[in-house]
């Protein structure tokens, strides 16, 4: 068994079946999720909101999910023949309003990047089932090792948002590829040991913008259950280093159109590292993360995070 095997194992040992089913967040009915607050300049539809952000060749329609569910994003990217769509939801509900929302562009839709193993990043993805899905060799692995365990966990709380059956990506994306689809540059890079153990990154250096996904979070609580703070934190450095974008697009919140979301999370990485180094409980960690951060969005995903920094023994 490889190191990334027993990482793995232990990420989803760590919490049991049980307790995460308790801190999924309740949802009660599609409609109750209509009437979550919406962030600024997003426009609302029935359940999440939609941004669209144009360029000289391309559009880029990003997606949030509610606040319930963590203000999870999934873009659009539209070229001038065709759509891509970058992350799935953690709900097939939402996942056929994107569906439904991309067919209404009138273009075919080419394929489905995955970016990472977390189900709020592919549980949607069901309803793209008969286009190509691409991601990284490793999240591939981690979604066909785990997706059944994600969805039986996630039943009880998330009721019709599971998908019946997991989705495994078919088409793998190299660490370092590039391709140019119809004008639009995709640059692609994995980066290890972050807010998950693996996670793609693509970058589209003609309209200078990072998607960013989970590395990123922007006014949102960061998901810090795999304990990865330093090999996160330098990845968010290298990522502050890097002048070739404008735009990031990050995997829970609003798109950020500065680096400060950049700083905001080193700070949140450090504090939380810090609290959970002296706290014994994760009520204590909890309740000092909001403390520090009390207009954050996203509180269910602390609740989750805590039932890995805190196994049960
Ligand atoms: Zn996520």
């Amino acid at each position: 068994m490889s190191n990334l095997d027993i990482k793995r194992r232990k990420f989803v040992t760590g919490a049991t079946a049980g307790s995460l089913i308790l801190a999924a967040p309740q949802i009660v009915s599609a409609r109750s999720l209509g009437s979550a607050a919406l962030g600024q300049g997003l426009s609302p539809m029935k359940h999440g909101s939609m941004k669209v952000t144009e360029f000289k060749n391309s559009k880029i329609h990003s997606y949030q999910s509610p606040n319930l569910t963590g203000c999870v994003t999934t873009h659009i990217i539209e070229t001038p023949e065709r759509l891509i769509i970058v992350d799935g939801q953690r709900s097939v509900i939402y996942g056929q309003e994107i569906r439904t929302y991309a067919e209404s562009l009138d273009k075919p839709i080419d394929r489905m990047i995955i970016s990472h193993l977390h189900p709020d990043h592919w549980f949607g993805a069901y309803q793209f089932r008969d286009v190509p899905i691409h991601a990284l060799k490793q999240t591939q692995g981690e979604i066909d090792q785990l997706g059944e365990f994600f969805i039986e966990i996630s039943k009880p709380s998330l009721g019709d948002h599971v998908p019946p059956v997991k989705v495994v990506p078919d088409v793998l994306i190299a660490d370092g590829a590039s391709e140019t689809i119809d004008g639009v540059t995709l640059e692609y890079k994995h980066v290890t040991d972050a807010e998950s153990d693996n996670m793609l990154t693509i970058s589209l250096p003609n309209e200078k913008v990072l998607i960013a996904q989970d590395l990123l979070y922007n006014n949102c609580h960061l998901f810090c259950g795999h304990g990865n703070f330093e090999g996160w934190q330098k990845s968010l450095k290298d990522m502050r280093k890097d002048t070739g974008f404008d735009l990031i697009l990050p995997g829970h919140g609003d798109n950020s159109g500065s680096r400060q979301a950049i700083d905001d999370a080193l700070i949140y990485l450090e504090f939380v590292e810090g609290v959970y180094q002296k706290v014994s409980t994760g009520d204590e960690l909890k309740a000092a993360i909001i403390d520090r951060y009390p207009s954050y969005l996203a509180e269910s995903l602390v609740d989750i995070q805590n039932l890995f920094l805190f196994p049960k023994k």
